[in-house]
């Protein structure tokens, strides 16, 4: 059995805040169904419950601290669970409403280290996949402190806008040598930028879709990061996420009711969820117009401020329009205000809730994406679990998986998506999703049939990750 390490700062359904989450805690099930050994390693976040198994001094600096190891299981697999006793017993995983928690540099630091000593300690060899900047040393420590001979990483950027970016003076908690911070790995102009060293020091690296690979070696997308990963580049893949086909999944849903779980044969039990969702959230005089639905933390990236702007004309369009997200504190007012302002025809609801999001995602008939980037994307693939047929910005993750109606063979076509981002051809083309769901409802259903069609389910991204594995043991022997 070949032994796989992720180390990750959250994995559903014990912490999640997004997508990262999604992948962490379901890749390392369907690994664990093939020829691999893998366990996930993460903070000991409040709340979670697990049994003490180890401990260990781990240096910050010149502070010596103890982390506790526990463990505790994810649908059988395991997971080790790190806790110090000041920094992950918090309400929140990365900060507050006031912004980042100011002493994020030794959280993630010491996390990183904690789990790279715990491996040492228990593996004698293994390939450690580290995730986004939380995890970024993980790798630099592995090369700078073990033999080749034992182990081996493989580093994921989720997202490339958040980057882990310190003073220089927190290099020293990290008790690198001081050669490590230079540009060649972890300096970014004067700082040091903890998702640069992810990047630098891994032996294989991989990103979230094909086109997202491609983005980030550009000035558009890369986040300054851009010249660092060409000159990685031939170490990146991009591996579009899987999704967990048990759980979304239009037969079987939990969250629906009996009578509104629907089948790509028979979907009338769609529309008796659509019923019921309209009525719950007070939206009148929909059944028969398209519902509008998304599902998203509220920031700049996911492009919700272009809606925003444009509500008045989407208002008057024959639709409903339903919201569920958090975030910043702009978006949601400007949501809420939406609401106000249209309150038989726009429901916002300002919260995390997977029922609800499960709801809307299988309720309704077109669901609206218009990330300014979207290194892979979620919610288009569930999309195509229910029937529901996603309008996209063309970028990263959303290009490769959704294939636009008016570029596309009818048979394949499971979508509307738009290239040059502007609220006009945002606005375009939602128009153009609404008339057609209107007036063609035989080709409206060719769409959601070929979104059914599709197949996102983890297998083949799992095997894409296995290789990369695979080619990485080989190098060890
Ligand atoms: P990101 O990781 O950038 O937030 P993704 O589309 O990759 O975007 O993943 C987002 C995940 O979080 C999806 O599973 C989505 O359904 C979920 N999600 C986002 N906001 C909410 C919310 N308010 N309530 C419930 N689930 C949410």
């Amino acid at each position: 059995m070949k032994k796989i390490r992720f180390v990750t700062s959250e994995a559903a359904p014990l912490a999640k805040t997004g997508g990262l989450a999604d992948v962490c805690g379901t890749l390392p099930l369907i690994l664990n169904q093939q020829n691999y050994n893998t366990s996930i390693i993460m903070p000991w976040y409040k709340n979670l419950e697990a049994k003490k198994i180890d401990r260990s001094i781990v240096r910050l600096g010149n502070e010596p601290r103890y982390a506790i190891y526990g463990k505790t299981t994810i649908n059988g697999v395991d997971v080790i669970l790190i806790k110090d006793q000041q920094f992950f017993n918090r309400e929140e995983y990365y900060g507050t409403d006031d912004g980042p928690y100011p002493d994020n540099d030794r959280r993630f630091i010491f996390f990183s280290r904690a789990a790279v000593q715990y491996i040492s300690k228990h593996d004698s060899s293994a390939v450690v996949h580290a995730h986004d900047w939380f995890t970024g040393l993980v790798p630099l420590y592995l090369r700078s402190r073990y033999k080749r001979s034992r182990f081996r990483s493989v580093f994921t950027i989720h997202n490339l806008q958040h980057q882990g970016i310190f003073p220089a003076s927190s290099f020293y908690l990290s008790n690198l040598p001081a050669y490590r911070f230079s540009p060649r790995w972890t300096e970014f102009y004067g700082n040091l930028n903890l998702m640069k060293a992810g990047i630098t020091a891994a032996d294989r690296l991989t990103t979230v879709s094909p086109t997202y690979a491609e983005e980030i070696q550009t000035q558009q997308f890369g986040e300054g990061l851009e010249g660092v990963i060409r000159e990685e580049n031939k170490k990146l893949t991009g591996i579009i996420n899987g999704i967990d086909t048990e759980i979304w999944n239009s037969e079987t849903d939990p969250y629906l009711e009996e009578d509104e779980q629907f089948s790509a044969s028979d979907i009338s039990g769609k529309k008796r969820l659509k019923s019921n969702l309209l009525q719950e959230y007070g939206l009148k005089n929909g059944s028969d117009l398209p519902l509008i639905g998304t599902v998203s933390r509220l920031a700049q990236q996911k492009g919700i401020d272009m809606l925003l702007d444009m509500r008045q004309e989407l208002s008057r369009l024959p639709a409903r329009w339903i919201f569920l997200g958090t975030g910043e504190p702009e978006l949601e007012a400007g949501l809420k205000q939406w609401e106000r302002e249209f309150p038989d025809r726009v429901r916002a609801v300002i919260d995390f809730d997977e029922k609800l999001a499960h709801r809307i995602v299988a309720a309704s008939d077109i669901y609206c994406m218009p990330s300014r980037f979207e290194p892979c994307g979620l919610n288009q693939l569930y999309c195509a679990q229910y029937g529901t047929v996603p309008v996209v910005h063309r970028t990263g993750g959303l290009a490769d998986t959704v294939a636009d109606f008016d570029e596309s063979d009818q048979n394949q076509a499971t979508g509307f998506s738009f290239k040059n981002l502007s609220p006009e051809n945002l606005k375009k083309k939602i128009e153009q999703a609404v008339n057609l769901y209107d007036s063609k409802p035989a080709t409206w259903k060719q769409l959601q049939q070929n979104g059914f069609e599709r197949d996102f389910s983890w297998k083949k991204s799992a095997n894409q990750y296995a290789k990369i594995y695979d080619s990485l043991v080989e190098e060890m022997k």
